[in-house]
């Protein structure tokens, strides 16, 4: 399924203030209900409520130390809330093998053998997902990587290494896609062939929830937009609403707006 913008439920503004339809609906692939995450002292994750329609692009921004990473472990199961709910693809939070096998996911830097090619390191995982071995020709095709496939991972690039974890995250096919900056290390070419399969994907009805600093490049491909500013939502809504508010300016010069506005 694939939303245009103008069936998109209303933009949410600071505070997000919850879903605009009901998660039994389908309509959205994330969404999250006062999600808290502290490390000691420190709020990470600040009551968080967000909605990810289903088949969209979602961008995910946010200065550094906002919380983007944490939220996306939070979604992974990779830590655990201490507050709120959410429901991934239909499945709470707390019923991991009932959406995980659904959700292909880059976070940080993705740990290989670095002493095998990226072909065998691709087979590996897929042998131990369960996934059709001709997925690895496929998804290493779709990086770009087949030159290089039955090299050693250890003499990759880094942008090579980054186009593997993607591939890594594409072998099972998955409806929801999670890339926490995946344009790093990428050169531009590597950046365009990104964007290309970003969309390719969306015509797929994939939904794709992408955490980029990459502001111009997310203006680009991305239709709803999650900001994040000390854990807690500035906007989730269309990204075509959030630029209508301020005719002509771009993502980036919304993006300093709407934090200066924080900060008076
Ligand atoms: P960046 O854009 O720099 O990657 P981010 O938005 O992804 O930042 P997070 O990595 O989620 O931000 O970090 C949010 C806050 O939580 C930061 O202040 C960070 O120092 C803190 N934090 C994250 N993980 C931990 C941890 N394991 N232990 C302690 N503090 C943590």
């Amino acid at each position: 399924m694939s939303l245009s913008p103008d069936r998109l439920p209303a933009p949410h503004l600071a505070p997000a203030s919850g879903s605009a339809a009901g998660s039994a609906s389908g309509a959205f692939a994330i969404e999250t209900h006062g999600l808290s995450k502290h490390f000691g002292k420190l709020t990470a994750v600040d009551g968080l409520t967000i909605s990810v329609p289903a088949g969209t692009i979602a961008g995910f921004i946010g200065p550094n130390g906002a919380g983007k990473t944490t939220t996306i472990r939070l979604l992974l199961g990779l830590v655990r809330p201490d507050a709120g709910s959410a429901t991934i693809l239909g499945q709470p939070l707390t019923n991991l093998p009932g959406y995980l096998p659904r959700v292909g996911a880059l976070i940080e830097a993705p740990a290989f053998y670095p002493s095998l090619s990226g072909r065998a390191n691709l087979e590996v995982l897929a042998r131990l997902g369960g996934y059709p071995g001709a997925r690895v020709r496929e998804v290493l095709d779709l990086m770009g990587l087949s030159d290089r496939a039955r090299d050693r991972v250890g003499s990759y690039s880094s942008g090579m290494k980054q186009r593997l974890g993607v591939a890594m995250a594409l072998l099972p096919d998955p409806d929801l896609l999670i890339l926490d900056e995946p344009a790093n290390g990428l050169d531009p070419l590597g950046i365009i062939a990104t964007r290309d399969l970003l969309r390719r994907l969306h015509e797929q009805g994939k939904t794709i929830f992408l955490s980029s600093h990459l502001l111009g490049e997310l203006e680009q491909v991305a239709d709803w937009l999650v900001m994040l500013h000390q854990g807690k939502a500035l906007y989730n809504g269309p990204a075509r609403a959030f630029l209508d508010q301020h005719q002509g300016a771009s993502f980036e010069e919304r993006f300093l707006a709407l934090l200066k506005g924080e900060h008076q």
